[in-house]
């Protein structure tokens, strides 16, 4: 990294990963200024930043924050580029980082790097366990909660950060390497903040960009955009598949539709460079069920492989997780219907994987923010399965009309109640207990953000949970 002493750093957003952000390049002797468009009272780290020597200025984005005396603008990836400071940065021919870019320059430990349109959080966590139980001792940042700057001036040599990517935060990357890279599945979520495909496909690819022979890439081989991914990356390629066996990688086998058809048991399989196969598990010992995460599952492993754990060592931990909060989350069982928190589901796809998890009829509590999603990709999966629905939030009407075509009649919308969030929340619940027949499950699985009603995801989630303890 550059030497950052005594030129001029604006950093953009207040949160924790900001806050980290600033003291760093204060203690490399910068000139910081960290800006944020909230109010100052809702800024409760300004005082302490302000302690310590770095200029806070809240309640917007002031003209002449980015000028030429500037060196370098660091971005929190939820900051659109469209805001004024990055313009003007641009304008200037100012550089614009996220933190991630950063704090690669800070992390003296090898790096996972994680990324996809779904299944992000629950592969970082499981590849997180899988190397602490092979002794690596992983350090578990980024999107999936702690900030990465902070995690990565506390990872030494002997660490492996094991980092959960957006594509938001790989889009402000330049140098970023790391050493292991595992694209998921590329899916036409978050488009209104990329506004193409194609820009949302280049970002991902960043995480690639600078790896070497050296390196590995863990790249789905079910997902066309992971695949093309192959042809480009310099890296040695990893590859999983849950559909086909493959020459070298991870695999099941059969194949998860072949060993349903034949009612047998899929193996996860391991076929080394010397076309070795290990059997690691089979896929019914996995701890948390859905053919998704058999896919994270693969994932996770060949991440563990590549980092020098033990089969054995996996095997056990793909067999013990519980899976995380808010993920095909069970709440549980009344009167025989079986209650299930899906919060994170915050996108079609996502729920569709969800709803293909269960064998049993399936009452869906869905809707949320409005992001232009495609919601008639859920026809199928209402019409095989989903036997009644309850609609909340501003895309209610428009899953409605996907209910009516799939042909259900068990339906209600909830408006939201004068009297609170967890009223409204209580009153879908209400109605989806109702409309469930025992042996049914009651899902939360909303194909939608939440920010038109919740705070967060993990808000609407516990409120949820909630409201189904109290019924
Ligand atoms: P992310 O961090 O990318 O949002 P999570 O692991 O938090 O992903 O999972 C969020 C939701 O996405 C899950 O509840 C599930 O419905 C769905 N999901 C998880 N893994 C996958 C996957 N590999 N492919 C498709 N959907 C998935």
């Amino acid at each position: 990294p550059a030497n950052y002493r005594g030129r001029q750093v604006v950093v953009l957003g207040l949160a924790r990963s900001g806050v980290a952000v600033a003291k760093w390049f204060h203690e490399a002797g910068a000139n910081v200024t960290v800006n944020d468009r909230k109010e100052r009272e809702l800024c409760p780290e300004a005082d302490e930043l302000e302690a310590l020597g770095i200029s806070v200025v809240c309640g917007g984005h002031p003209a002449g924050l980015v000028h030429e005396g500037v060196s370098l603008v660091v971005k929190n990836p939820g900051i659109p580029y469209s805001v004024e400071p990055i313009r003007r940065a641009d304008e200037l021919g100012i550089e614009t980082v996220t933190e991630v870019e950063v704090a690669y320059y800070l992390c003296q430990a090898p790096i996972i790097g994680i990324t996809g349109s779904n299944g992000k959080t629950t592969t970082t966590t499981w590849t997180g366990l899988m190397l602490e139980a092979g002794g690596l001792k992983p350090i578990v940042a980024g999107n999936i909660g702690r900030a990465l700057t902070e995690a990565a001036l506390e990872a030494a040599e002997d660490n492996r950060m094991v980092v959960e990517l957006s594509s938001f935060q790989l889009k402000g990357t330049s140098s970023f390497r790391p050493s292991i890279a595992c694209l998921l599945n590329v899916y036409e979520t978050h488009l209104d903040y990329h506004g193409t495909m194609n820009d949302y496909v280049v970002s991902k690819m960043k995480l690639f960009a600078n790896q070497t022979e050296a390196d590995t890439a863990v790249l789905n081989w079910d997902d066309p955009v992971c695949r093309q991914t192959a042809a480009k990356v310099r890296s040695r390629v990893l590859p999983f598949s849950v559909r086909e066996e493959l020459p070298y990688g991870l695999f099941v086998k059969p194949s998860l539709k072949e060993a349903k058809e034949r009612q047998v048991t899929a193996l996860l399989t391991y076929r080394d460079e010397k076309e070795t196969e290990h059997t690691i598990l089979p896929v019914s010992e996995l701890g948390i069920p859905g053919s998704h995460n058999v896919e994270n599952a693969l994932a996770a492993s060949a991440m563990a492989i590549a980092s020098g754990v033990a089969i054995e060592t996996i095997a056990r931990v793909l067999r013990e997780f519980r899976g995380v909060e808010h993920r095909l989350e069970y709440v549980r069982t009344k009167d025989g219907v079986l209650f299930y928190n899906d919060s994170k589901a915050t996108n079609p796809t996502a729920t569709i994987k969800t709803i293909e998890s269960f064998g049993q009829d399936i009452v869906l509590v869905a809707g949320g923010l409005d992001r232009g999603s495609d919601y008639m990709e859920l026809l199928p999966a209402f019409q095989r399965q989903v036997k009644g629905l309850v609609a909340i939030g501003e895309t209610k009407e428009k899953i409605v009309r996907v209910a009516k075509l799939a042909g259900m009649s068990r339906l209600k919308t909830v408006d939201t109640a004068a009297s609170g969030l967890q009223d409204t929340v209580t009153d879908a619940v209400r109605e989806a207990f109702a409309l469930a027949k025992p042996g049914d499950v009651v899902l939360l699985s909303p194909a939608c953000a939440s920010w038109d009603m919740f705070p967060s995801y993990e808000e609407r989630g516990r409120m949820f949970k909630q409201s189904v303890h109290n019924l």
